[in-house]
């Protein structure tokens, strides 16, 4: 099946598709970008972002 590599990415908050959006919201961690769909998802994630990163390779794994 057919990815578009770099064209996704992910609110790991939500796990909301923020693809094409006006991304404004975004935290550089680890030296990766994050994107958020809102400020709301951007302070949680910078509250806690093991919590979501854990959670999102854990959803991937399966
Ligand atoms: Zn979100």
């Amino acid at each position: 099946m057919p990815v578009k590599g770099t064209g996704t990415r992910l609110d790991p908050v939500c796990n909301m598709d923020v693809t094409g959006r006006d991304v404004e919201y975004k935290v550089n961690y680890r030296g990766r970008e994050y994107y958020f769909c809102s400020y709301d998802c951007m302070k949680k994630f910078e509250e806690n972002p093991e919590k979501y990163l854990s959670f999102h390779s854990q959803e991937s794994a399966v």
